[in-house]
Order: C-alpha cells, then sequence, then structure tokens
C-alpha cells in the first residue's frame, strides 16, 4: 500500500502517517525530518536545505525529488510506505510518478488531511518536535508522559524555528500556491480523498482506516 499525505503544514499528516505506518507495518517517510536530521548532522545536504525550510520556502526539486526516489527503492518499501510531506510540487509528483511507471507501481491513496488556516497558526504554537526521532507532540492536544521529553527516545523536545508565526504564514502561503494544486492532480488519477483533520487525532485515524479498508 503506497500512500500520500497532503494537506496544509500542521494540518497533522505526520501525526496520521505514524499511526497508519504503526497499523500496517509500513514505513514513515517524511521529506521533512530527512532535511532535519541532515541538518543537525551537519551534513552538505542539510546546510543547503535549512536555508530554504528558516524562509518558510521549499527545498528545491532537484535536492529533494532523488532522496525520496532512492528512499522508496530501499528493501523495506517493498511492502509499501507513506510519503508525508512529498510531493510538495507538480514537478515531484511528476518524477514520483515516472520512477513508479518504470517499475510497473502505482501510488494507491492521497489522503487530503483539511484543516483551515484559521486553526494552523494555533496548531503550530502549540507542536513540540523531537529533532532525534522525529515524533510530534502538542501541549494541549497531545502531550508527551513526561513535559519537553520525548516519549519515544528520551530527547528533549523543541519548538521549530519554522512553526514561529510569521515564518508558518509564509509557509501557508507556499502551500496554497504549490501544493494545494496536487489536489487536482491525484483527483484526476482518481485516488484523492479527504478527511476532516477539525476532528480529534483518533476520530481522524478512524476516518482514513475506513478509506484505506
Ligand atoms: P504536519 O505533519 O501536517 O505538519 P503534525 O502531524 O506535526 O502536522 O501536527 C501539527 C500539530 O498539531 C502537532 O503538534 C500535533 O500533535 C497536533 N495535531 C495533529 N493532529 C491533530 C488533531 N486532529 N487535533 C489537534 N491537534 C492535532
Ligand atoms: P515538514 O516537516 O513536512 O513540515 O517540512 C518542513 C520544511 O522542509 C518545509 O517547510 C520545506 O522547507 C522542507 N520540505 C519538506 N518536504 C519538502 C518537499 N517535498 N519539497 C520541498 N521542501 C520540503
Amino acid at each position: 500500500m503506497k500512500i500520500i499525505m497532503l494537506g496544509a503544514p500542521g494540518a497533522g499528516k505526520g501525526t496520521q502517517a505514524e499511526k497508519i505506518c504503526d497499523r500496517y507495518q509500513i514505513p514513515h517517510i517524511s521529506t521533512g525530518d530527512i532535511f532535519r536530521a541532515n541538518i543537525k548532522n551537519g551534513t552538505e545536504l542539510g546546510k543547503k536545505a535549512k536555508q530554504y525550510m528558516d524562509q518558510g520556502a521549499l527545498v528545491p526539486d532537484e535536492l529533494t525529488c532523488d532522496l525520496v526516489v532512492d528512499r522508496i527503492s530501499q528493501p523495506d518499501c517493498a511492502g509499501g510506505y507513506v510519503l508525508d510531506g512529498f510531493p510538495r510540487t507538480i514537478p515531484q509528483a511528476e518524477a514520483l510518478d515516472k520512477a513508479l511507471k518504470a517499475r510497473g507501481e502505482k501510488v494507491d491513496f492521497a489522503i487530503d488531511v483539511e484543516v483551515p488556516d484559521e486553526n494552523i497558526v494555533k496548531r503550530m504554537s502549540g507542536r513540540r518536535a523531537c529533532l532525534n526521532c522525529g515524533a510530534t507532540y502538542h501541549l494541549m492536544y497531545k502531550p508527551p508522559k513526561k513535559e519537553g521529553i520525548c516519549d519515544n527516545c528520551g530527547s528533549e523536545l523543541v519548538l521549530r524555528d519554522d512553526d514561529r508565526p510569521e515564518t508558518v504564514q509564509k509557509r501557508l502561503e507556499v502551500y496554497h500556491a504549490q501544493t494545494q494544486p496536487l489536489i487536482d492532480y491525484y483527483e484526476k488519477a482518481g485516488i484523492m480523498h479527504s478527511v476532516d483533520g477539525t476532528q480529534d487525532i483518533d476520530k481522524v485515524f478512524a476516518d482514513i482506516t475506513a478509506i484505506l479498508e
């Protein structure tokens, strides 16, 4: 099962991707997590990506597409995967389709987690992230067991630099201009589904599993 998560920044793509991957035992591939791990490790890719991420802009397609195509070619992806945060542009979607087509494969589901912009800034200011394992929490809606500490790996939780309100605003603009057109793209492909992302986390997940099953 190959699944793409769509939605504005902060809509809950990562939260739901984690639950889908737990349930179906498939890998969770988040390009944002891959870039943040590269930034943390001081790689060349990390240095380049950071300049864009700090501005709320997208990392250029040429730095992003090959990375994902390589990742989905790994043996652990043979039984499917959830792509979270990729594709984010039409050229990325086309690059993915081309790579899959070459192997006689295709995406099975594109799921849009719908949350209006008004709710997003509030959600993002409460998000806390673990830069070690990629887990995400929320001060109100999904608090960690111990304040400020990741349940999974015990690392310290942080407010991501790009979750500050001024950067979130910019990311929303980028989302509407460059990523939202993908909804039309996957509708034409006949695999587009939407869920109401303003519901509580478990209800959103129940709606997603109903689509997948
Ligand atoms: P995305 O991956 O789309 O950027 P996240 O999954 O990181 O978004 O979610 C953004 C923030 O909102 C996180 O702090 C997360 O815990 C919280 N969150 C996710 N889904 C919900 C929901 N249905 N209701 C309330 N808060 C949520
Ligand atoms: P995310 O963790 O998905 O919210 O992504 C954080 C940031 O990483 C985005 O605002 C972009 O700057 C960058 N990024 C993540 N995925 C992509 C992608 N597919 N294409 C371009 N930039 C990306």
